[in-house]
């Protein structure tokens, strides 16, 4: 073990390096929400840590105020293919999904919206019963055996109305939103719980309500695990990042236990990382390919692919944009991304027709994502008149549940190859009855909203690329039915573990990134008693 000084870091920061022989590592493969959690609770508890990260190193001074620039920066875009019924895959088949390639992962892109799961969504097999075409499961996990952990997840991340940390401050798209919610009938509306310090917190600054929340943050006052997990962590002297080295295979040893990662390092060439313990944490499309591609002949189906649900039950939530036009101007742009949410819609009550809920986010686009993404390829003088109103536009983002489906899966493409040689991921994709139903059902409630609070014209949007990837690895209770137990290690290999959003074995209504950061620091708790007691 050496120490080296790296050109990007402060003069004073200096990181430790460990040999590719140190079998004595944890290597995550993947700085995200979960990854880079994972790796500071690790190093904070005196755990030696290597990350393996496919993207570049970012300073907040690499961010600009310009979302084109920001999606070309941060975005994952190696090939990506997918199939099936749903408008995603007949629009977005090369880029279905939305998320990021650099240290910290898609919270360098995320807006920072933060809820926790309701109680009933865990038990969605209990609650729901089995529903036709769709594979929805419980947890082996209650909320009461996560709400600790929430806790700490909140603290840690500075969500607003938790810590007395202050809710952000009122902007204009919330107001419309709040105005027409209350006249329809709602009464949970409230400016939202993000993990954006509303003033100085943790040595970040303090919003300053200027609205490139998804371009990255330039202020720092936006939770990344880019500006908070992974400096804590590189500063206890117990954990390396490697930027741009991309895993390309789990290597398992023939007792059963994994034993090292090969990765391609920064100049392409192969390295093998040996490990006590690999965590996989590349998001739930990479994080499935990466276990598929590691097929071996003790693992002919893949690695920890046992059960045969690796990549199977992808979720990727019910998402779309409802807009509505005012005489007078709204400038949706200024202050937080999501500003804020209307709850109502997001208990269990089966009544509507569906089951599941959904939350109404008061979220807005800035002009170029607006006139990218509002009707991909209209034309006319219709679809002029909503861009030059932009102004005057006030946006809904309905957010609820999607169901489990065995038929949404990753899978290795049968032909095509990435630079590396390694089949690319497909993901097909066919939309559940119940989704179409609750988005029907959201939609109509967005276009009441919009109306009540006096607005000219509503349009609504069509589906967008996922930038919420759950499930593919999920967690049960019994090993046939899924891939991971209850603190995210694998069923079939003892020093395996998943820290991603693959683990999801529900969607619920609501964002999964503090669901995400609340299981990595249990997991990280898990490992080091499991570590501690020599038991892994
Ligand atoms: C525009 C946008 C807005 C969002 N807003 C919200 C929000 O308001 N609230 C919320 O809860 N969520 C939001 N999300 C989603 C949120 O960002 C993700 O759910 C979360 O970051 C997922 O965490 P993860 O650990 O699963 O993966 P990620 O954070 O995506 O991290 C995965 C990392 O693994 C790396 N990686 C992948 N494969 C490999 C490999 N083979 N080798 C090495 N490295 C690899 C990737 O480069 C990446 O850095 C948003 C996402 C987007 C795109
Ligand atoms: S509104 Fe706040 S969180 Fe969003 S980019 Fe600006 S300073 Fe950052």
């Amino acid at each position: 073990m050496t120490t080296r000084q790296e050109d990007f870091l402060d003069d004073e920061v200096a990181t430790v390096t460990y040999g590719n022989d140190d079998d004595s590592v944890v290597v995550i493969i993947g700085s995200g929400a979960g990854g880079g959690t994972l790796a500071n609770e690790l190093a904070q508890r005196g755990i030696d840590v290597v990350v393996i990260e496919a993207g570049p190193r970012f300073r907040e001074t690499d961010f600009q105020n310009d979302e084109y620039a920001m999606y070309d920066m941060l975005t994952w875009t190696d090939p990506r293919s997918c199939t099936g019924s749903s408008p995603i895959a007949k629009h977005f088949s090369d880029s279905p999904t939305w998320v990021c390639k650099g240290v910290g992962g898609t919270t360098l892109h995320w807006a920072a919206m933060t809820p926790r799961f309701q109680a009933h969504e865990f038990k969605t097999r209990t609650t729901y019963g089995a529903i036709a075409g769709a594979n929805n499961w419980d947890w082996p996990l209650n909320l009461s055996d996560l709400e600790p952990f929430y806790d700490r997840a909140e603290d840690k991340m500075g969500v607003t109305g938790t810590h007395g940390v202050p809710m952000p401050p009122e902007n204009n798209n919330f107001k419309v939103i709040k105005t027409g919610g209350r006249r329809v009938g709602y009464s949970q509306i409230d400016t939202n719980s993000v993990a954006i310090n509303t003033e100085p917190r943790d040595g970040r600054n303090g919003c300053d309500q200027i609205g490139f929340c998804q371009q990255g943050c330039r202020s720092g006052a936006k939770w990344s695990t880019m500006n908070s997990e992974i400096p804590k962590a590189e500063a206890t002297g117990h954990c390396e990042v490697r930027p741009n080295c991309m895993a390309l295979q789990i290597e398992q040893g023939s007792d059963g236990r994994v034993s090292g990662v090969l990765y391609a390092d920064e100049n392409g060439n192969r390295q093998l990382q040996k490990a006590r313990i690999v965590c996989v944490a590349g998001n739930s499309i990479e994080t499935p390919r990466l276990l598929l591609n590691s097929e071996s002949s003790l693992s002919p189906d893949g690695l920890a692919n046992s059960s045969g649900q690796v990549g199977k039950n992808y979720m990727r939530h019910m998402f779309g944009f409802v807009y509505g036009q005012f005489e007078r101007p709204v400038n949706m742009h200024r202050g937080i991304t999501v500003a804020g949410i209307i709850r109502d819609e997001a208990e269990f009550n089966d009544s509507r027709g569906f089951v599941g809920g959904y939350y109404f986010l008061a979220s807005s686009l800035g002009l170029p994502y607006f006139s990218a993404f509002f009707d991909p390829g209209a034309w006319g003088a219709e679809h002029t008149r909503w861009i030059d109103s932009y102004n005057h536009t006030s946006s809904i983002c309905v957010l609820g549940e999607d169901m489990a489906m065995e038929s949404n899966r990753v899978s290795l493409h049968a032909t095509r190859k990435d630079q590396f040689g390694l089949p690319i991921p497909n993901l097909h994709l066919d939309d559940h009855p119940n989704e179409l139903a609750m988005k029907n059902h959201g939609y109509k409630q967005s276009v009441e909203i919009f109306k009540a609070a006096g607005a000219t014209r509503v349009f609504e949007g069509p589906p967008l690329p996922a930038s919420h990837n759950l499930g593919t690895c999920r967690m049960s209770a019994e090993a046939s039915d899924g891939v991971v137990n209850s603190f995210g290690r694998t069923h079939d290999v003892s020093n395996l573990f998943i820290s991603d959003g693959s683990q999801f074995t529900s969607s619920m209504a609501g964002n999964p990134t503090l669901t995400i950061v609340a299981l990595a620091i249990r997991q990280a708790e898990h490992i080091a008693n499991k570590m501690q007691n020599n038991e892994v």
